[in-house]
């Protein structure tokens, strides 16, 4: 049996844990990043180059499948890909949604799923005639390239709208009614080249400065089986092949699809300890055409990022119990550098150790 390599657009937290996953299944990795010491280089071939089509052949010789970390993937990358016979999974139609926040709403809504009510908003009086329509506060979020809460202005009343509206980026524009949500939910699932379908459980996020600080997994009271069925009808829309994550708001028991993530998610790194199958074991066998694994979660768990600071490793450690996980990047404001996971075998311990791991988890 020939030994698959797999092909990784990225090479940052996302690339190395995958990489870190693969190679206990027997599967090869080369990650394309400009950088030779991104995160995943502890852990792959690095095919350091920029992310151009001129480069796609070379990249692309002798791989089994392809997939990615980020969903910027210019599409002359995705062409090439083809043409030198390489299958990019999940494909293009799950990315390329994602790059305007307008046609993704537009996609979930078209298949009958709940989002928040939304308008595109390009000026001041198309703002003004959606807060209107919809009513106030709204949520503007930039169309285009925004994440981890950036590009994003919230209108409290019609006074606020200029500065609002600014704060967004002034035009392409996604105006959405303000969600007063009870908690926010994520689920995580994984679909292979045979339409096999394996779904963690339902966990509950809390986000800071608009940055997810804490994952607590299974969520209590949760609607898995609504859950699940919103994440098949989307994975079955776009043939789907890997692991897909769909942020949730809950709202008094009931499912709205905030937005969905067509790759391995930060919500889903508690699978590495606290699931049968990481999320990462099972999006490399779904892009390599193997098994899906279990993806049960062994008691409870719950993951804590830490942002702009390195943790001090040995005090981490100290804390029966904390797993750590560094992504090997400098220090910079806002940027995830690692995350810390528990496990237990009941909530409240679970609760009282992600209590004493709060203050070690830094966020600046
Ligand atoms: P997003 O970039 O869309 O994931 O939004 C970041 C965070 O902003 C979400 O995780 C929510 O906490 C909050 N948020 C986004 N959209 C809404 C909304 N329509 N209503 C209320 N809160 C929202």
């Amino acid at each position: 049996m020939s030994t698959p390599l797999l092909g990784i657009l990225g090479g940052g937290q996302l690339g190395r844990m995958l990489a870190l996953a693969a190679h206990p299944l027997g599967v090869r990795v080369r990650v394309w990043d400009p950088d030779p010491r991104c995160p995943a280089a502890c852990a792959a071939e690095i095919f350091a180059q920029p992310l151009d089509a001129t480069h796609a052949a070379a990249f692309a010789d002798g791989l089994t499948a392809c997939t990615y970390e980020f969903e910027h993937i210019p599409h002359a990358v995705v062409e090439a890909l083809a043409v030198a016979g390489v299958p990019l999974r999940p494909s293009e139609p799950a990315f390329a949604a994602k790059h305007d926040r307008l046609r993704e709403k537009e996609l979930l809504s078209g298949l009958g799923i709940s989002t928040a009510p939304f308008a595109a908003v390009d000026d001041e009086a198309q703002l003004r005639a959606a807060s209107e329509r919809l009513g106030l506060p709204l949520v503007l979020k930039s169309r285009r390239g925004g994440y981890d809460g950036k590009g994003q202005a919230v209108v409290r009343d019609q006074a606020g709208i200029v500065a609002s509206l600014a704060k967004a980026g002034g035009r392409d524009v996604l105006a959405e009614a303000f969600i007063p949500f009870d908690r926010e939910l994520s689920l995580v699932a994984a679909r292979g080249t045979d339409g096999s379908f394996a779904a963690f459980p339902l966990v509950v996020n809390v986000h800071r400065d608009g940055i997810l600080r804490l994952t607590t997994a299974p969520a209590s009271h949760a609607p898995q089986a609504e859950a699940e069925a919103i994440m098949r009808r989307l994975m079955e829309h776009l043939a789907y092949v890997g692991v897909l994550a769909i942020e949730f708001f809950d709202v008094g028991g009931r499912l709205m699809v905030n937005e969905f993530a067509p790759r391995v998610h930060n919500s889903g790194h508690w699978t590495i300890e606290g699931a049968e199958t990481s999320q990462f074991a099972n999006h490399v066998r779904a892009v390599c055409g193997l098994p899906l694994g279990s993806p049960a979660a062994r008691g409870h768990a719950a993951m804590l990022n830490y942002v702009g600071r390195e943790a001090d490793h040995a005090v981490v450690l100290a804390v029966a119990g904390a797993q750590l996980h560094t992504y090997g990047k400098a220090e910079r404001p806002r940027r995830k550098l690692g995350h810390i996971t528990v496990r237990s075998d009941d909530a409240a311990s679970r609760d009282a150790l992600v209590a004493r791991l709060e203050p070690l988890a830094p966020w600046s």
